[in-house]
């Protein structure tokens, strides 16, 4: 027709096209799964419309979805008697991206070099996948909307397409018809159509018919009792959810009378669907009344730190046309949320207690978001049970432990759990506030990510037992725990005593007001020095995120504590007595402090250490050879 109008696709949109075409993805059927999901969705809004009493063109037409094929022609057409779009609609829904998920995917395979063979069936890349199969796609679509008339979008994919009125006669809703390419005509095939119809969209809530034959037969499961349902069938619905391949690692079926009522399946899956990012913006439940669909992952009915859950939550109580402000701020929404909050929390218990190895499993892909829940403090205690971290204990960094497991093996006496923070195993394990844990023999947890000590501090204390970042002991509170194995082989007679404390006065003057202190360590075994917080709630690990989110790169003032039992403590004492101005004594002080904020995180610029190291080094190097020289023993 004369009145048909060109138009270049949207550069986004060409992108995804192109790798939407050139992809060697083998699992080109997924295609059948959007056109058909966006047919579902579109009748979905009728239904919609028609519940809240809005005029919709033909409106005694059955909501259904009809598949054609034409195996000579090589052309499968796809039906649905939806909302249709109008000329304006066309434009902005097929020729530009709308879909926060479709930027998602492109960014994963532009920016992040993801193969798009890999995620390409994770992520639903809507009506454009239609292109993996399809050399022309034509779509005749008459809206909803009884004044609006029907429109033509035509299309092979390559850069245009073209919008037109449509020449016949169309009553509502979308008719698709896809001329497949060359080898991809298995797809006009009605037994392949009905296999991906099952297997895709098995659970569409309206009927789908292939050449007249209905496809889809499965219920609303979650409205069904839970004795008649399958796990066959429970694993099935979750795939079409989710698109998983695996089956859930867990599935709760609740039919729920009181506070509210509703009924919901949930799932947790095996593996967790956030590739890089650490908070979870894409989640939620799926909220129907009554078996109408409302929203499409509905955030309100989940708390974030469970966002790995996915699954549908159908209650009666909810009238259909409720704006999506009004279900943010319905109290009905939030007990169901409670409810769900807690079934999940019980669910999870119950694995923990049951089958730990499984629990482990849980607490590797989710763990990470699921600590994001220090914050529900209705759920505290439970919280803080579900809680696993590495310890003092465990062999390698694989090892796990709950805060009731460092109970059980605490010292008699013992009124406090005890944690660490850093980066990796080998890090703590250099840590010189371990030493004092280390030679009483009491346990201590690993926390190896920013946000655990946060979760630990929120939780403050559990079953009566505060929880304590192991620089923030006091040693005198340890008395009661003898001195252990690692028991000094020397220690410092009341005569020296005094002349190391003079000592740890000259050093003090050495670094003036880059410490609060220079003082005896009782908290050393095998460093010679470290340094303390001076009284404040927030451990070193905190101190540092708090510098780097107010990129503070100031050093806060610390105590610095010297072992008085370490050889070098010793040896400069010696060289102290002899002559209180040697220069030796300024500069094994400015080493050990540099080397204790080098270990701590703070040093910055390395340099200075650096050039001292080799200054000593080579003085150390010549006494050697001079000491060798003279024929003595050197070691
Ligand atoms: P999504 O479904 O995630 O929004 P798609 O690429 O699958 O992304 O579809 C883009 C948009 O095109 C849809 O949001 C919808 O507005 C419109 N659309 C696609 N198919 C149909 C249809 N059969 N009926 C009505 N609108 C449709
Ligand atoms: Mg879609």
């Amino acid at each position: 027709m004369s009145t048909a109008q060109s138009y270049d696709f949207q550069a986004e949109t060409q992108k995804l096209l192109n790798i939407i075409i050139h992809s060697i993805y083998t699992n080109k059927e997924i295609f059948l799964r959007e056109l058909v999901s966006n047919a579902s969705d579109a009748l979905d809004k009728v239904r919609f419309a028609q519940n809240k009493g809005t005029e919709v063109a033909d409106p005694d037409q059955p909501l259904e979805i009809r598949i054609s094929t034409d195996k000579d022609a090589g052309r499968l057409t796809i039906a649905d008697t939806g909302t249709g779009m109008s000329e304006e609609e066309l434009v902005s829904n097929l020729g530009t991206i709308a879909k926060s998920g479709t930027e998602e995917f492109l960014k994963k395979v532009t920016e992040e070099q993801e193969s798009p063979e890999n995620i390409i069936g994770r992520f639903g890349v809507g009506f454009y996948s239609v292109f993996m199969v399809a050399s022309q796609v034509r779509v005749t679509t008459k809206s909803a909307d009884p004044e609006t008339p029907a429109m033509l979008w035509t299309s092979d994919g390559m850069g245009s397409y073209t919008v037109a009125p449509a020449e016949e006669d169309m009553s509502r809703g979308t008719r698709i018809e896809v001329t497949l390419n060359e080898e991809e005509k298995e797809y006009a095939d009605p037994d392949r159509i009905k296999h991906i119809i099952k297997k895709h969209s098995n659970f569409i809530s309206f009927p789908i018919f292939v050449d007249d034959e209905k496809v889809n037969t499965i219920p609303a499961l979650w409205k069904e009792s839970k004795f008649n349902i399958t796990q066959d069938q429970y694993a099935e619905f979750y795939k079409f959810l989710t698109y998983d391949s695996q089956p859930p690692l867990e599935t709760i079926h609740t039919s729920v009378d009181a506070p509210v009522q509703f009924n919901s399946i949930l799932f947790i899956p095996q593996k967790s669907t956030l590739f890089f990012e650490n908070v979870p913006t894409d989640y939620g439940l799926d909220l129907y009344v009554n078996r109408v669909l409302i929203q499409h992952k509905n955030q309100d009915l989940i708390p974030q730190y469970l966002s790995f859950v996915s699954g549908v939550v159908d209650t009666e109580d909810l009238p259909l046309n409720l704006s999506r402000q009004a279900i943010q701020e319905s109290a009905l929404i939030s007990k169901i949320r409670t409810t769900i909050t807690k079934q999940i929390l019980q669910k999870l218990k119950d694995l923990a207690a049951k089958d730990p190895d499984r629990y482990t499993t849980f607490w590797e892909e989710h763990g990470k978001v699921f600590k994001l829940g220090y914050s529900d403090t209705g759920n505290r205690e439970t919280f803080a049970q579900l809680l696993r971290f590495n310890a003092s204990w465990h062999q390698d960094d694989t090892g796990l432990a709950s805060l009731d497991e460092y109970i059980d093996r605490m010292k008699e006496g013992q009124k406090e759990i005890y944690f660490i923070s850093g980066p990796n195993r080998e890090n703590i394990a250099s840590n010189p506030h371990l030493e004092l844990f280390r030679s009483k023999g009491l346990d201590v947890l690993y926390l190896f990510e920013p946000v655990d000590e946060f979760v630990l501090q929120s939780v403050g204390t559990y079953r009566e037992y505060a929880l304590k970042a192991a620089e923030h002991v006091d040693p005198g509170d340890l008395e009661q725990f003898g001195s252990g194995e690692d028991e000094p082989k020397e220690t410092l007679s009341s005569e020296e005593e005094k002349s190391f404390d003079q000592l740890l006065k000259a050093m003090q003057d050495i670094l003036g007001d880059r410490v609060t202190e220079v003082r005896s360590s009782k908290r050393l075994s095998t460093s010679p020095a470290c340094l303390v917080n001076p009284e404040s709630g927030i451990s070193s690990q905190m101190q540092k995120i708090m510098h780097i989110m107010n990129k503070d790169s100031s050093i806060p003032k610390q105590i610095l504590e010297i072992n008085p039992n370490h050889p070098l403590s010793r040896n400069l004492l010696k060289v102290y007595s002899q002559d209180p101005n040697d220069a030796f004594v300024r500069q094994s002080t400015e080493h050990l402090f540099e080397t204790a904020l080098l270990q701590a995180g703070y040093l910055a610029d390395p340099h200075t250490l650096v050039n001292r190291s080799f200054e000593i080094l080579s003085q150390a190097s010549s006494w050697y050879t001079q000491a060798k020289d003279a024929g003595e023993e050197t070691r």
